[in-house]
């Protein structure tokens, strides 16, 4: 016998209540992190600093100071990233939540699926993605003027200049010390007050403002599941915390 928990095997119970939860709900809300996209091979972002690049800090890799610093090695770290994204395809976590939303859909209720994933997995397994609250690989930007590019100038190996102002693209991606894009936390605020369930997979809950969403859940007594191996600091907010991978436990709830 062993005293770690089977994540493979949920217990039943935690399945039950979350299934009887998402069942009586019409307006379902979801939260994904990084655990969301584990299962298709994309590590969470400190897991990801393998191989080539595990002798950078974060920092120096997802910050403003790292892009001024050395806007080249930055632009080849999310272009790898943008790579691999190419390579992997949705788990059945991901796919689940798809079918929730069609679910929900043919009894006149909604999903609504905030991330703070910057992959396209959700609308790549069905969903429509209500906000990606962190940016996204696809699609790099002007650093100087509004102008955006086209998804596949992520794959670029050169850094590419905007057609409008000549300054440098650079990733889409909320870094450290900036602040996230006012209509998607807009959005991703209004889903979440909205709904009558909330779903959190796969984050720590330790990156501000996207960790304060399932406390304004909580504040206004929304019922929380939250589907992880390892308990959060969102754990306490739960009503039912599913100890499982996104891969297996949604499924089975849904
Ligand atoms: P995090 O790395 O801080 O936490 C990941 C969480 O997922 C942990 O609590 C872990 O226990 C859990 N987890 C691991 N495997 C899981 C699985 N199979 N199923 C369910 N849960 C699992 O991630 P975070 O809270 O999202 O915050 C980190 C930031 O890094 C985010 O802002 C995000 O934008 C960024 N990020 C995104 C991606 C992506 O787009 N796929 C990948 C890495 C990092």
């Amino acid at each position: 016998m062993s005293d770690s928990p089977d994540t493979d095997s949920p217990s039943a119970d935690a399945l039950a209540r979350a299934a009887a939860l998402v069942a009586e709900a019409a307006k379902v809300c979801v939260f994904s992190g990084a655990g969301m996209s584990a299962e298709s091979g994309i590590p969470t972002f400190r897991d990801a600093l393998t191989g080539l690049w595990e002798n950078y800090d974060p920092t120096d890799l997802a910050s403003p100071a790292g892009w001024r610093r050395d806007p080249d090695l930055v632009w080849g770290w999310y272009r790898d990233r943008a790579v691999r994204l190419r390579e992997v395809a949705p788990n059945d976590g991901h796919l689940a939540i798809a079918e929730l939303e069609r679910l929900k859909r043919a009894s006149t209720g909604r999903v609504s699926v905030v991330t703070q994933n910057v992959d396209d997995l959700h609308e790549r397994a069905g969903s429509t993605v209500t906000a990606h609250l962190h940016g996204s690989l696809l699609g790099p930007r002007c650093e100087a003027c509004a102008h955006r590019g086209e998804a596949k100038l992520s794959l670029a190996a050169e850094r590419p200049r905007c057609p409008e102002c000549g300054a440098s693209l650079r990733p889409d991606i909320v870094w450290f010390g900036e602040m996230l894009p006012e209509r998607e936390w807009h959005s991703a605020s209004e889903a979440v007050a909205a709904c009558d369930l909330l779903i959190v997979i796969g984050t720590s809950g330790v990156v501000r403002p996207a960790a304060d969403l399932p406390l304004l859940a909580a504040e206004s007594g929304t019922p929380i599941i939250e589907v992880n191996p390892e308990p959060s600091a969102l754990t306490p907010l739960a009503t039912v915390y599913v100890e499982s991978t996104a891969a297996v436990a949604l499924p089975a709830i849904i």
